[in-house]
């Protein structure tokens, strides 16, 4: 996996054939890989977020007893892939129209299990770059960053505090709220709602 480069100009003019290709990004945890099956929802919102989870804000592991926690829930044992996304995923690689980036806000300390989960699940080859977040900023800003400098044409996200944070940044792109409980994808308006990657045509500009 290759550091992150914060590219200015991503898209440079003397090279067409690039420049007309659609850029996909994925958040990695909820849409390729799975959350660990056994842990309860409202523990994980309070692990990751702090309180209920409705507040913009989310904790960073300080203690290396919680980074160790941490790191045990991201053991990709208990991050299995989401198969029917894989799938959709393989065939978008495949495929010369398409570039797809991974852009996850997962911490610096995780960035071992990340490079493990890659080559276990066989998606390392899928993308053109995955950003992590190694510089362990706030995961809004760290994904508000990553999508203004490389403006791709598609988002897709699980997290809607983040979607409503980006979404007034990066007007060119079509963000997708990737949703597993239908209740929540009613309260996020302003972008699509999606439950499967199959739902969504990449090829519509
Ligand atoms: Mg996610």
């Amino acid at each position: 996996m290759e550091k992150i480069e914060l590219q200015r100009n991503p898209t440079k003019p003397s090279n067409p054939e690039r420049r007309s290709r659609i850029k996909i990004a994925f958040d990695l945890d909820g849409i390729l890989i799975d959350k660990p099956p056994f842990i309860p929802k409202r523990l994980l919102e309070w692990a990751f977020k702090g309180g209920d989870g409705s507040k913009l804000h989310y904790r960073f592991p300080k203690t290396k007893l919680e980074q160790w926690i941490r790191k045990l829930s991201h053991f990709y044992l208990f991050r299995p892939p989401i198969r029917k996304n894989i799938e959709v995923v393989r065939r978008l690689a495949k495929d010369k129209r398409y570039e797809l980036y991974i852009i996850s806000a997962r911490y610096s300390f995780l960035k071992k299990e990340t490079e493990v989960l890659f080559k276990k699940w066989k998606i390392n080859n899928f993308f053109k770059k995955v950003f992590l977040n190694l510089e362990n900023k706030q995961p809004y800003i760290f994904k508000a960053e990553i999508l203004e400098t490389l403006e791709p044409e598609v988002f897709i996200e699980d997290d809607p505090l983040i979607i409503r944070y980006v979404l007034p940044k990066i007007e060119k792109t079509k963000i997708f709220f990737y949703y597993s409980d239908p209740q929540a994808a009613k309260k996020l308006s302003g972008v699509s709602s999606v439950s499967s990657l199959k739902e969504i045509d990449f090829s519509a500009r």
